[in-house]
């Protein structure tokens, strides 16, 4: 949808300053996502962190002419040819925009807000809605505050029905996205602790939820949860209710039986006074409630009880994940399952541009057609060859009618199309890749699962999956704790606590953190290889690898005298000057560091005597902020640092960066940030002071080799230690203690979690394999095992065996293959 340059500037108010034309079709917020320059209209918003009026001039550069602003940058300030738009807030103006826009439209709009299964609500309902309809829904989860507005200025003349997700994390956010979004049905899916930080009580956080559906007509949610009812009664609104119910007849849409068996769930239900049914291929119960309220929307849409019950039995699964894996021949693959669309193609390969940056690596993307309902077929392929074009794909696999019919639109140095998947595989193109990031993106109907068979490499059953946005999540709870102007380092020391330092690094990288550290100068080498480029911090330098420092810009950690001489007189001989280096001051642990009373004066001499190095911070390290016990210790522990470093400074004119808190310090010590703050195992979820997991980043998983049915006179495993007191259903799973499962966890001492239920391991744990008692449980070879991950905390296993969480995190072997994925 196309806007001009004035209504937009009247429809938020903002006085501009150039007059150049201008149409606008694009609207950014992240100046690496730039697709189209000209139609663009840059939002330069500002968070805690970051202000985007930084990328301003790199963007016009890029021929980006249309900003949002609060001011204009000074450089910037002659140009004639662009047009700024100064307002008071640019995320306001973008939210006004988008008000703006939704009014024009007079359509049935779904709003979905709730704890858990907003997506999956969204997907399904358009999987049961979109036949007949022409739908706009936001892509993936973008139900922020910045992606609220995103997603509804996609609605358009053809569209015909809206569903959009909101997610809130603290007070007044939905106040700000009802306007927005301004639902005519609201689903409230669930109340749950996820996002609890910012709110009082789940009352609280239910109320404010609430408001998004101040103007509905219709309200859908679970009427047996007691919070919800009430909260729903207390909001006092006009609008009508479908609660449905398992347990009370009097609510409008009652669930009278609910049937599971091996391969689904049929639910009986009346609604209206009639009596109806339908079966979905799930049997959690967290699917059957996501169909409910699926059903309740489409019954006061009036589809009819048939239909709903025709399509409830295809419901596909939502594959919200984008997931990075190892590829054959040396490829990265990059698997989005997600729907085929042509916003989630942009995501995709916005992505897939991202993770090839600096290395050099070809750019393929295998792309099915698109079956996106309501767009005619010439206008999207010439979106999506744009799209193909503007992302720097290298290589393209094209797979399908339509998409081949437009192969001549697509301006790609490498390019195959095929009619369908089979011919794809038979073609042998597949086994032709190597080393390339390939972007496999195909529609449901394409089964594109046997693609990525082929490309995949198959490893061992047991693997170690990474969510990246609990790892942001993470993140963001701690930046919270900062003051704006604290900087951050983030530990990725140990491959990022066992998690793999790439793939984390570079999100790290993206959410623009400062610094990153590693342990040794190899590690740090391999990120810079990989594409990193933010500042890189080795926290134990070898005298052997300066040479590799120096060549990678991997700033050293100098803890004394001899070190420091011999990294002077390495820098001397390589013609280096002033290279940064961190100044380790020892105020107690006693490990590595200067002498605090003894070393600042001789340190600054020696400094201020060269020009080889030059220090960029100095720090010192917590011994035990992560418990009150030793309060006083590390009041004193940075009273002394702060003495040392101000010693230290008082030497130099130019600023040398200040920071002693770890995790558990940013939590504890507040007034202790000083310029910057080391964050280790917060990022991968622990909270080191309560030992809980905040969001779960690590799940290592694996799956049932075989079943024996075994006699309770028998024993189980290596010295007959699994003794037996009952008949038992014993299973064998491919994970020991070559993997990093510790042996002291096998009888008994531990459990794994098979399909939710707790099977304790039984006899001792063997090298490569363990036994587990899955006596009671129901399961089958082949079904998945945690070992641990969302609900079984890595704390479990560190109290079980006394030791602390970051020991099992690290312990995870590198034969265990590592899966990234986000949603
Ligand atoms: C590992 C490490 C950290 C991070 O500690 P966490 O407890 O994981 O937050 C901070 N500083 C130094 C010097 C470290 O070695």
């Amino acid at each position: 949808m196309s806007s001009s340059i004035e209504e937009i500037v009247s429809v938020i108010g903002a006085n501009r300053v150039g007059d150049r034309p201008a149409q606008v079709d694009w609207i950014l917020t992240d100046s690496r996502s730039l697709c189209f320059p000209e139609e663009t209209l840059f939002f330069a918003l500002k968070t805690k962190r970051n202000d985007g009026h930084k990328y301003i001039e790199e963007l016009y550069a890029r021929g980006v002419y249309n900003f949002v602003v609060t001011e204009i940058p000074k450089k910037m300030q002659g140009c004639k040819d662009i047009n700024f738009l100064v307002v008071s807030n640019v995320l306001k103006a973008l939210q006004r925009l988008a008000a703006k826009h939704r009014e024009q439209f007079d359509v049935p709009v779904v709003g979905i807000t709730g704890s858990n299964g907003k997506t999956v609500v969204k997907e399904w309902l358009y999987q049961l809605l979109s036949p007949e309809r022409r739908i706009t829904r936001s892509p993936r989860s973008y139900n922020s505050q910045i992606g609220v507005p995103l997603s509804v200025w996609m609605m358009d003349s053809h569209t015909e029905l809206g569903i959009f997700e909101a997610g809130i994390s603290e007070m007044g956010e939905m106040e700000a996205l009802e306007p927005i979004i301004r639902p005519t049905i609201g689903v409230l899916t669930n109340i749950g602790g996820a996002h609890q930080e910012n709110f009082t009580s789940l009352q609280e956080k239910c109320m404010e939820k609430l408001l998004l559906f101040k103007d509905c007509d219709v309200i859908i949610y679970n009427g047996d949860n007691e919070l919800i009812s009430s909260c729903v009664a207390k909001s006092l609104f006009a609008a009508r209710e479908i609660a449905w119910s398992m347990k009370d007849v009097e609510r409008p849409l009652f669930v009278e039986k609910i049937e599971k068996d091996a391969t689904g769930t049929t639910v009986k239900y009346r609604y209206l006074g009639f009596f109806k049914e339908y079966r979905i291929p799930y049997i959690d119960d967290a699917s059957i409630e996501n169909s409910l309220n699926c059903l309740a929307v489409a019954l006061y849409l009036m589809v009819s009880p048939e239909t709903i019950a025709e399509r409830m039995a295809c419901l596909e699964p939502v594959a919200m994940r984008l997931e990075v894996k190892e590829g054959k021949n040396g490829c990265v693959l990059i698997n989005d399952s997600y729907n085929s669309d042509f916003a989630s193609l942009d995501i995709a390969l916005d992505f897939m541009a991202r993770r090839s940056e600096g290395k050099m690596r070809r750019r393929t993307l295998i792309l099915s057609d698109i079956l996106e309902t309501g767009q005619p077929g010439k206008l999207l392929y010439r979106q999506v060859a744009d799209l193909v074009h503007s992302r720097g794909v290298d290589r393209l696999i094209g797979v399908g009618e339509e998409i081949s019919a437009a192969s001549a639109r697509f301006e790609v140095k490498d390019k195959q199309f095929f009619q369908t998947t089979k011919e794809l595989i038979a073609s042998g193109v597949l086994a032709s890749l190597r080393g390339d990031v390939v972007l496999v993106k195909g529609a449901r109907a394409f089964h594109f699962d046997e693609v990525t068979d082929l490309l995949e490499l198959k490893v061992h059953e047991t693997i170690l999956e990474i969510n990246l946005n609990a790892l942001v999540d993470n993140l963001n709870y701690y930046r919270n704790k900062l003051k704006p102007e604290t900087k951050l380092m983030c530990m990725v020391k140990a491959s990022a606590y066992g998690a793999g330092p790439f793939e984390v690094a570079k999100t790290l990288e993206e959410h623009r953190v400062d610094y990153l550290a590693v342990a040794v100068a190899d590690e740090g080498a391999d990120l810079r290889k990989a594409g990193i480029t933010c500042p890189i911090i080795i926290m134990n330098p070898e005298v052997t690898a300066f040479k590799t420092m120096f060549a990678y810009r991997l700033e050293p950690n100098i803890y004394g005298f001899r070190i420091l001489e011999d990294l002077i007189k390495a820098a001397e001989r390589e013609g280096v000057s002033n290279f940064p280096i961190h100044i380790k001051i020892d105020t107690g642990m006693h490990r590595l560091g200067f002498d605090p009373y003894n070393d600042m004066k001789p340190l600054v001499e020696r400094l201020n005597r060269q020009s080889a190095v030059i220090p960029r911070s100095v720090f010192s390290h917590l011994v035990g902020s992560d418990s009150s016990r030793f309060d006083a210790f590390t009041r004193k522990q940075i009273e002394t640092f702060e003495a040392a470093s101000a010693e230290l400074q008082a030497g130099f004119t130019h600023k040398i960066l200040r920071h002693i808190c770890n995790t558990a310090g940013i939590e504890r010590y507040p007034g202790a940030q000083f310029d910057m703050v080391r964050l280790g195992i917060g990022l991968y979820g622990i909270d080191p002071y309560t030992n809980r997991v905040l969001h779960n980043v690590s799940t290592l998983k694996t799956t049932i080799l075989q079943i024996h049915n075994v006699s309770a006179d028998e024993t189980i495993g290596y010295s007959r230690k699994g003794v037996l007191h009952r008949d038992s259903r014993i299973a064998t799973v491919p994970i020991g203690y070559a993997d990093g499962l510790n042996r002291h966890l096998g009888n008994g001492n531990a459990y794994c979690l098979v399909n939710g239920q707790k099977a304790p391991y039984i006899g001792n744990i063997c090298m490569d394999v363990c036994m587990i008692d899955v006596t009671g449980i129901d399961c089958k070879e082949g079904d998945k095992v945690v070992v641990f991950g969302d609900d079984l905390p890595v704390t479990v296993l560190s109290n079980a065996l006394d030791t602390i969480p970051y020991e099992i995190l690290t312990n995870v072997s590198n034969r265990v293959k590592r899966v990234y994925f986000q949603d």
